[in-house]
């Protein structure tokens, strides 16, 4: 009592200090105790001593709420849960689907609902899935109603071409208009990246829908004018559509 009292006439205070996290409910607690035991004549410390206690009641609280769901055996001193597995499947559970194979029940009810549904594959070449109308394969030269060649031999395809795979020659025609007189694309180097035909501004040389032109040898690779325009008149219905079906969007 005497050793108290010293400490209070030389303005010791007992110090109290935040315990870890783990015993800070009892800290706070043995704390409080402490502060309310002691008396302060400086009014300083008394606000400060208020001050700690609505501190260490809100953490309390803090550590209620959060705690509140969990029962406090499943809990270790950090807080922590200590079966992170508690909330699954029970032990019987597991076993009586080990019992009734139902994993293996569920398993054949999904082949049954496949065996019914109609298959995913076709019989290609017979059968042959949709295209998009976008979609680029071999090339082809087009032709006005009229006959006349599209082309007009401005050769921007072949300055855009990226695997610089076509080559044209021009001469001029008697209206002095330009025409071309070799336009050959070897088809070994193209990457049927669809510059050309985005290139052209009069849709002279496009991409067709035909991916089925598989030769024996390279020469038959390298096309001509004649082989361009040959496949151009063989599917012109087929092109139209599929500009007209784009167009709205370019
Ligand atoms: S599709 Fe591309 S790589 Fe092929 S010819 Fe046209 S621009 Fe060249
Ligand atoms: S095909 Fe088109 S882009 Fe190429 S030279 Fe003829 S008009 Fe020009």
């Amino acid at each position: 009592m005497l050793f108290s009292r010293t400490r209070l006439v030389l303005g010791l205070q007992p110090r109290f200090v935040l315990a870890p996290r783990a015993n800070s409910i009892r800290s706070a607690l043995v704390a409080h105790r402490l502060i309310s035991n002691s008396s302060c004549s400086h009014a300083q410390h008394q606000h400060d001593h208020r001050q700690t206690l609505e501190h260490l009641s809100s953490k309390i609280d803090e550590r209620h709420s959060h705690n509140a769901h969990i029962l406090p055996a499943e809990v270790d001193a950090q807080g922590n849960e200590l079966n992170p597995y508690r909330h699954g499947p029970s032990a019987l559970d597991k076993a009586v689907h080990l019992f009734f194979f139902t994993e293996i029940i569920r398993g054949m009810w999904i082949v049954l609902e496949n065996f019914f549904r109609p298959p995913y594959t076709i019989m290609y070449p017979f059968e042959k899935g949709p295209l998009s109308p976008r979609f680029r394969g071999e090339h082809a030269l087009r032709r006005y109603p009229t006959g006349e060649e599209r082309c007009i031999a401005c050769k921007l395809c072949e300055a855009i071409c990226p695997a610089q795979a076509i080559t044209i020659e021009s001469e001029a025609r008697l209206d002095g208009s330009r025409k071309t007189t070799k336009y050959d694309i070897d088809m070994t180097k193209c990457i049927y990246c669809g510059f050309c035909q985005e290139a052209c501004p009069v849709d002279a040389i496009v991409e067709t829908q035909n991916q089925e032109f598989s030769v024996e040898n390279r020469e038959e690779l390298l096309y001509n004018k004649e082989k361009l325009l040959a496949n151009g008149d063989r599917a012109e219905a087929e092109i139209a559509a599929n500009l007209h079906s784009d167009h709205v969007y370019r």
